[in-house]
């Protein structure tokens, strides 16, 4: 009998998980089905470029994993029943139920309105690709000189008000970020960022925290009040209710909890990556939800499972940060190098080095997900079937 895997998601990581599975075992013994709602990879770190009428290059599922002896299923995860096994999916052929022995919860995010009043029915998100087509449509029907408003200063909150900015230099771009401009960063990569902001002419509302959009303006908490005809949400991602549904060991904000092997903490025949897990990283801090954690994180799933169902040696990898990628558009960039635990150092690169080294990024995690073996630490042995009826067991 084989040993059955499913994959929830097949975004960066559960992409990954389920091509390093297929490579680290036997076909003879794993049937891994990855199971997603959109025929498509997307490239979630390129939605602000998508938003401003860039092309992204197509990369169907079914095309990536032909050969691999991955199954690739299109359906809409429903529920997950994690006493009893099982996944409810919805597909071409109505709502039926997979059981699984192993299953990797990789269904990632959306955006986070935080419940400001006005958002969910007036601002545009680019953490989807709707979202993302969504403004595209919006954006291209904007004619000279009308305001938009980017609410959040983190690292897509940059990165959307400079594509939008660069690729629409006839818009007025206005960023409202809650504490100051880059805060976080180095005192060479805050200067920086405020030299590209201004060279884009986009206006910047700092220490503003936004407490309503309404159609035509944003308002923040001390009065102030930016006119935005289009407002983009980009204060941080939310993952999906599913797992909160489950008797999983979740955060308060949704997110299941998982050991240092990405292993359910209550559940040990789960898995959870990237955004939709809770991991501990470097410093005894959550890792954040990002590719830069979310794609070791997804080796580290696929290589404890391998190593659990054939008696291979535990991962042990720590996993860490190296640096921040952050495009300003598409000929300015600043990569922010920071500390295991992600605080900023020194150092960065800036202007056009810096936009090269981002697009390399960007091509590295597709072709990482289309080549999953890349940073292979160690080979297991290929799984046997008294192994994998022991791993059921244990
Ligand atoms: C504009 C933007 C720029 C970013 N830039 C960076 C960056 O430079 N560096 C970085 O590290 N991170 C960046 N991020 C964050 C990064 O994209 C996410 O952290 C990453 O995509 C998380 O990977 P994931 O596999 O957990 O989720 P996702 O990539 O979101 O994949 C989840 C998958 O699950 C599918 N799915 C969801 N719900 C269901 C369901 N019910 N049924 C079936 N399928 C479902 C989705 O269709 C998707 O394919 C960026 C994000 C955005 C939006």
């Amino acid at each position: 009998m084989q040993h059955r895997i499913v994959v929830l998601g097949a975004g960066y990581t559960g992409a990954i998980a389920a091509g390093r599975l297929a490579k680290r075992l036997r076909r003879q013994d794993v049937a891994i089905t990855l199971v997603n709602a959109e025929p498509d990879f997307v490239e979630r770190v390129r939605m602000h470029q998508l938003a401003v009428g860039q092309d992204l290059k197509p990369r169907p599922l079914r095309e990536m994993f032909a050969g691999t002896g991955v199954e690739v299923r299109l359906a809409e995860v429903a529920a997950v029943d994690a006493d009893r096994r099982t996944v409810a999916v919805t597909g071409a052929g109505g709502t039926t139920e997979l059981g699984y022995d192993t299953l990797v919860y990789a269904l990632g995010s959306g955006w986070n309105t935080q419940g400001v009043p006005g958002t969910a029915e007036h601002a545009y998100e680019i953490a989807s690709r709707p979202g993302a087509l969504r403004l595209r449509e919006r954006l291209a029907r904007l004619g000279a000189g009308q305001p938009v408003a980017v609410v959040g200063g983190g690292l897509t909150g940059l990165e959307a008000a400079t594509e939008i900015a660069e690729a629409r230099p006839d818009l007025d771009v206005a960023l409202a970020v809650r504490g100051g401009l880059g805060d976080w960063l180095s005192p060479k990569g805050r200067a920086h960022l405020r030299k590209v902001v201004d060279r884009l002419g986009i206006t910047v509302y700092e220490q503003a925290d936004v407490t309503g959009v309404e159609a035509d303006r944003v308002a923040i908490a001390d009065g102030r009040v930016a006119p935005a005809a289009v407002t983009v949400w980009t204060t941080g991602f939310a993952v999906h209710p599913i797992a909160a549904a489950t008797t999983l060991e979740v955060t308060g904000t949704g997110q299941i909890v998982v050991d240092a092997t990405m292993r359910s903490v209550s559940h040990p025949d789960v898995y959870a990556v990237g955004d939709a897990a809770m991991a501990t990283g470097p410093g005894g801090k959550p890792l954040r939800m990002s590719c830069a954690s979310g794609t070791p994180a997804a080796w580290q799933a696929a290589d404890a499972i391998a190593a659990r169902l054939t008696g291979g040696k535990l991962p042990e990898t720590p996993i860490r940060y190296f640096n921040q990628c952050i495009s300003l558009g598409r000929r300015d960039g600043l990569i922010q190098f920071v500390t295991a635990d992600d605080r900023a150092k020194e150092s960065a690169l800036t202007g056009r080095t810096a936009a090269v080294y981002k697009e390399l990024v960007c091509k590295g995690a597709a072709w990482g997900v289309a080549n999953p073996t890349l940073g292979m630490p160690t080979r297991h042995r290929p799984v046997t079937r008294p192994q994998a009826a022991d791993a059921r067991r244990r």
